[in-house]
């Protein structure tokens, strides 16, 4: 029988895993190229690969496959919070498509919010997308969208029931 440490997948020391910088969430010591955070909305974001980060991997399956995933993977790692649950059902929301619930505000400022979401989208730190909008537009006459709902653009993931 060969000793535990030659089959008990571990990252210490894993071969081919790059180090310098954080582990896709689903590969662990599978990991390979490079990772990015994904930001899923109500303060929670999760590292992956480029395959699971992929617009392809989550829309598979209406959103289920990495929605299933990341659920039992925070139940094993003791972490499915509150936040992270609604961060998941917001995820097969967004994919139920843009009739699936009314969405308020949407008809307000709809080309800044396709502005925000096309920098959301591309894996921008919301806080960064919210301040740098925010502050092109603070001098206009019109109010712009308040920081909360902003966070909920980036919350609510519409282009992820959109065509690229
Ligand atoms: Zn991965």
């Amino acid at each position: 029988m060969p000793s535990p440490q030659s089959y008990v997948p571990t990252l210490y020391k894993a071969r081919r895993v790059p180090t310098k910088q954080v582990v896709c969430a689903i590969c662990v010591e599978r990991t390979r190229g490079r990772t990015k955070e994904l930001n899923m909305g109500y303060g929670v974001s999760v590292w992956l690969c480029e395959a699971h980060a992929s617009r392809e991997f989550q829309t598979q399956r209406g959103g289920r496959d990495l929605v299933l995933t990341l659920q039992r993977l925070w139940r094993a790692h003791g972490c499915l919070t509150a936040a992270r649950d609604k961060a998941l059902r917001a995820h097969l929301a967004a994919l139920q498509g843009p009739n699936a619930r009314p969405r308020p505000g949407s008809y307000t400022w709809p080309t800044l919010r396709a502005e925000a979401e096309h920098h959301f989208a591309a894996g921008a730190p919301p806080h960064t997308v919210i301040a740098a909008l925010r502050a092109r537009h603070a001098a206009d006459t019109a109010r712009a969208p308040s920081i909360r709902t902003m966070r909920r653009w980036c919350a609510e993931r519409r282009w992820l029931s959109r065509p690229p």
